[in-house]
């Protein structure tokens, strides 16, 4: 019993060394890629009016667009239809998204 307790407490250990290395090399990564990440989203210009994008918004044009049925809001699988947005137009429908129901498309009319 004591030979069995002292192999799980080597290996606990040796468990523990090798998640913190594990650990601040994950850490070190994470501020290298912040970084990257940052420097991208200063660089990108927003789709509307080309102020520095801060996020993706779907553009509305995908013929094989879904649509979440709790909010109603339409999306896109291709991430090819995503475009860059400014903090200003991130929240801003798309152009060609209709509202779900169909009292605000007659008033339009
Ligand atoms: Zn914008």
């Amino acid at each position: 019993m004591d030979s069995n307790l002292t192999t799980i407490v080597v290996l606990v250990t040796v468990i523990h060394v090798v998640v913190l290395a594990l650990m601040i090399w994950i850490r070190v990564r994470r501020t290298e890629g912040d970084g990257i990440q940052v420097a991208d989203a200063k660089i990108t210009p927003c789709a509307v009016c080309g102020e520095p994008s801060t996020d993706w918004c779907y553009d509305g044009l995908d013929p094989n667009e879904q649509r979440d049925p709790h909010t109603g809001r339409v999306w896109s699988a291709d991430v090819a239809r995503y475009r860059p947005v400014c903090a200003a137009h991130a929240g801003a429908r798309p152009a060609h998204d209709h509202p779900r129901d169909g009292a605000a498309d007659v008033a339009a009319a």
